[in-house]
């Protein structure tokens, strides 16, 4: 009789269902998309939501760091926000359910990865470059 199981995160559980935000949780994870091990803990960021080296996250907040959705699918990194103040934050859509959360860039986020998000729209354009006019 199996009385254990293994959960996504990696480690051992007797329960069989965690209570969402009511107990200490370690925050270690998998990527969901390139499998790397990513670490919970970085400066820059309180709750690490996204993998460093492809930037690819989890629907797991609601709201940043609350760990209230249900969803729990791969939100793909679709864009950069920069805010008034110069810090960029990475927008994540959900493969699933489509929900948009921006996310802060942590202190040691791949540089290409950001810079080839950031750059995304410049390499495919949705007009011909060419055929841009100023306009008289
Ligand atoms: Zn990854
Ligand atoms: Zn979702």
């Amino acid at each position: 009789m199996a009385h254990t199981f293994r959960d996504p995160d990696g480690d051992l559980s007797h329960t069989p269902r965690r209570r969402p935000g009511r107990r200490h949780e370690r925050n270690d994870f998998t990527c969901v998309h390139c499998r790397a091990p990513v670490s919970g803990t970085s400066f820059g960021t309180k709750h690490r939501n996204h993998c460093p080296r492809c930037l690819w996250s989890r629907h797991v907040d609601e709201h940043p760091g609350d760990r209230a959705a249900v969803c729990r699918s791969p939100m793909e990194p679709v864009a950069v926000a920069a805010r008034d103040d110069g810090e960029w934050a990475i927008v994540h859509r959900c493969t699933a359910c489509a929900k948009i959360n921006l996310n802060r860039v942590a202190g040691d986020d791949d540089e290409l990865a950001l810079l080839a998000l950031a750059l995304r729209p410049l390499a495919l354009p949705a007009f011909p470059l060419l055929d841009v006019r100023r306009r008289e």
